[in-house]
């Protein structure tokens, strides 16, 4: 099953995905992991990353495209992944179409105001890189792994808002591109009322 997922920056993208993957045992994909494990190893890629990452700027297309294109290469994407974050614009998803068919597109749909206070609220842990929300969750460690969390540089309300505003102008035509096979799903219940939704529309699929 190759599922990708849409919704703005903090719409619970890479929750969801979590969700889906332990599920149906298959591998998350997430750009942004991808870019920021660059930043981190220190690479060339991770160095325009971090230039254009934590102003709120996109990646270049070209750069994007290759990285998931060599991932979606390897063994353990055999039998499908959840996309995470890619197509984040239509020459992506232009790019996509030609290396593979998607079977399921998913769309979280969140009022930006609810977004914006996510993401001020939003604590990754340094380790597995799994998302907390620091109103709901009080410690600083992860319960999953143990790691430290802190807060994405790009989580500030400067690089937010343009964020935001690239998401309006880039990835929401991506919404009316995949409109045919697409399910929408409202985004601002609990994540667990989410992923139910979710489950629900996959299991009917049976894909
Ligand atoms: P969020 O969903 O909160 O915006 P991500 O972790 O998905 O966070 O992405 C963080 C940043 O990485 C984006 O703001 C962007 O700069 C870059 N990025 C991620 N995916 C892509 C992509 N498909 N194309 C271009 N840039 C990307
Ligand atoms: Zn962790």
């Amino acid at each position: 099953m190759k599922i990708i997922l849409l919704g703005a920056p903090g719409s619970g993208k890479g929750t969801v995905a979590d969700q889906i993957c332990a599920e149906f045992n298959i591998p998350h994909i997430s750009t942004g992991v991808i870019f920021r494990d660059n930043i981190e190893k220190g690479t060339e890629i991770g160095k325009l990353a971090k230039q254009l990452i934590d102003n709120g700027s996109l990646m270049p297309d070209n750069i994007t495209i290759a990285l998931v294109k060599d991932r979606l290469l390897q063994t353990d994407c055999k039998n499908g992944y959840v996309l995470d974050g890619f197509p984040r614009t239509l020459e992506q998803a232009k790019a996509l179409s030609k290396l593979t068919q998607i079977d399921a597109v998913i769309y979280i749909n969140v009022p930006k105001q609810d977004i914006l206070n996510r993401i001020e609220n939003r604590m990754i842990c340094t380790k597995c890189k799994k998302n907390f929300d620091k109103i709901i969750y009080k410690k600083s460690v992860c319960d999953q792994c143990g790691g430290k969390l802190e807060k994405r540089a790009d989580d500030n309300l400067v690089a937010i808002e343009q964020r935001y505003d690239i998401y309006t102008k880039e990835s929401q035509p991506l919404i009316k591109y995949y409109q045919k096979q697409m399910f929408e799903v409202a985004g601002s219940k609990t994540r667990e009322e989410t992923y139910k939704l979710v489950r629900e529309f996959l299991k009917k699929r049976k894909c």
